[in-house]
């Protein structure tokens, strides 16, 4: 079964429900009950519509849009200062690493394509994996340092499109969200349950390097 999506700030949440229920049962080792609880999701193909997003670019691949003043290290502190939420619209973010480890578990329910492939990834990644984007642009004077970076989900940073960071409106954090972490807490137990069960996606250290970003002390970094 393929699902023609067109992404609304609901499927946030339900994306992020899923896929926490999910990340509860590899925890605590139930590999058929994070199966089951994924079934909701599962199969569902990113075919490139976002309706809010009428007058957006086309949703080019994701890497294209990124800074590329930005390193991955600071993209961790932004994203763990801004505690794993989308300061657009508020919803809980967890990082596209955190989802491969999901995609290597569940490669044929949980498809993950590295070029955001239209009919080749699986949605969630475009609803909850976050971008670190600019609050100023390199044209008026903005800089990758984490000051000047805030967190986006991909289908956010695509909406607001061309808006200044500065000018979005401020969102207030949703009540469900405090106390969210993206899921990291459960991120080395996705990985160990993938590479015995699942399929490597993702080249040699990759999700070590990113188990590393996420686990430096904000005032360590650059
Ligand atoms: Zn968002």
């Amino acid at each position: 079964m393929t699902a023609t999506l067109t992404l609304e700030l609901e499927d946030v949440d339900r994306y992020a429900d899923t896929l926490s229920t999910a990340a509860r049962a590899i925890v605590s080792g139930d590999l058929e009950g994070a199966r089951t609880s994924i079934e909701p999701i599962a199969f569902e193909r990113w075919e490139g519509h976002l309706r809010s997003a009428a007058k957006a670019s086309p949703a080019t691949d994701p890497a294209e849009r990124r800074p590329r003043d930005v390193t991955d290290p600071v993209r961790a502190q932004v994203f763990l200062r801004d505690e794993m939420t989308c300061t657009y619209c508020g919803g809980r973010c967890i990082p596209q690493s955190v989802l491969v480890a999901f995609s290597d578990l569940f490669p044929d329910e949980l498809p993950y394509h590295r070029n955001y492939r239209r009919g080749a990834i699986h949605p969630m990644y475009w609803a909850l994996a976050p971008e670190a984007d600019h609050k100023f642009a390199h044209a008026r004077g903005g800089t990758g340092e984490i000051a000047n970076l805030t967190t986006l989900h991909t289908m956010c940073n695509v909406r607001k499109s061309d808006a200044l960071a500065t000018e979005l409106p401020a969102v207030d954090r949703p009540e469900h969200v405090i106390g969210w972490h993206g899921l990291l807490e459960a991120y080395p137990s996705i990985i160990a349950m993938g590479d015995a069960h699942g399929k490597r996606h993702s080249a040699e250290g990759y999700h070590e390097r990113w188990m590393r970003h996420f686990s430096r002390k904000t005032e360590q970094a650059p």
